[in-house]
């Protein structure tokens, strides 16, 4: 395990807040990570942000290979060190949100997974570019702060479930891993953590269905969270027949006037969006 207080000393290197560094400092967490991913030597491992390299090493055990893109310039001389051992280890010095990840991986023909202890900062961007991406990802395993890794893994009716959620929920198959306390990362965050495992899938039940309508119904139907379906959805100025319309599609489907948006899961947004769409 690489020793995080010694590379930081000896490189004389200033963690910056602003792009998010604590630094995992637990290595059964990290193998933890690791094993959520089952990454194998027939995987292609992206992984965003990689610090000091403690993971990527854990990661490159496992991997047939893995490409590390770190935005701060200033942590490559320890990366290249730290990770100098490992032949299949390539580090990327730039922004996730700029780099063309299919470039990157156009090489390999196996599956690819992205594990990372994702930036605070720019979390929900860097997990909707890559739900959104047609990159033909398998798993993505994240640690991100406690409540973001809750609404990313919440079900329908409890108080976590939101827009993110079906937004996962569309894309994939999510869970929740396990927490991670503040206590295992140097310097130690504000917040504890949790690690959330995100397994590819092709939902039915939307292929038939306009994307951008859908989306654009959970948005406004969660805009007014505790207003009830036919207030926060039935009152967009673009649905067509207002709430009139939207009380005889609820009632078509058999879903009572009442509900709330929290109270739906993916199926029923589903059927709402075909309906609408008619
Ligand atoms: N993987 C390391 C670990 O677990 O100890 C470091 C994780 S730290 C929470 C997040 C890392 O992401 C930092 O090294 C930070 O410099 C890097 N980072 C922040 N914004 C980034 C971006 N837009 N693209 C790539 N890396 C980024």
């Amino acid at each position: 395990m690489i020793n995080t207080n010694k590379v930081i000393k000896e490189h004389g290197l200033k963690l910056t807040k602003s792009l998010g560094q604590n630094f995992l400092t637990d290595i059964n967490i990290i193998k933890k990570i690791v094993e959520a991913g089952e990454v194998s030597s027939f995987d292609l491992v992206l992984e965003i942000g990689p610090g000091i390299g403690s993971m990527t090493a854990e990661i490159a055990k496992c991997a047939g290979k893995v490409i590390a893109v770190e935005i701060d310039k200033n942590l490559i001389p320890a990366l290249n060190e730290n990770l100098g051992m490992f032949s299949n280890v390539s580090v990327v010095n730039q922004d996730i949100m700029k780099t063309d990840i299919k470039e990157l991986i156009k090489d390999w023909t196996g599956p690819l997974k992205v594990i990372s202890n994702l930036p605070y900062y720019i979390t929900t961007p860097i997990i909707m570019m890559l739900l959104e991406t047609d990159i033909a990802w398998d798993t993505l395993v994240f640690m991100v702060q406690k409540e973001v890794a809750l609404r990313l893994a919440a079900t329908p009716s409890t108080k976590n479930y939101s827009a993110i959620s079906l937004a996962v929920r569309y894309y994939s198959d999510p869970k929740l891993a396990f927490t991670v306390s503040r206590n295992c990362f140097i310097p130690k965050p504000d917040v504890d953590s949790a690690v959330v495992k995100l397994k590819k899938r092709d939902l039915e039940c939307v292929a038939d269905i306009s994307k951008e309508l859908f989306f654009k119904i959970v948005r406004a139907s969660f805009s007014q969270r505790r207003k009830t379906l036919l207030n926060s959805l039935g009152s967009q100025g673009w649905l067509k027949g207002g709430k009139e319309r939207l009380r005889d599609v609820l009632c078509k489907l058999g879903i009572k006037e009442a509900v709330r948006a929290e109270e739906l899961d993916i199926e029923d947004f589903a059927s709402l969006c075909r309906e609408l769409e008619k």
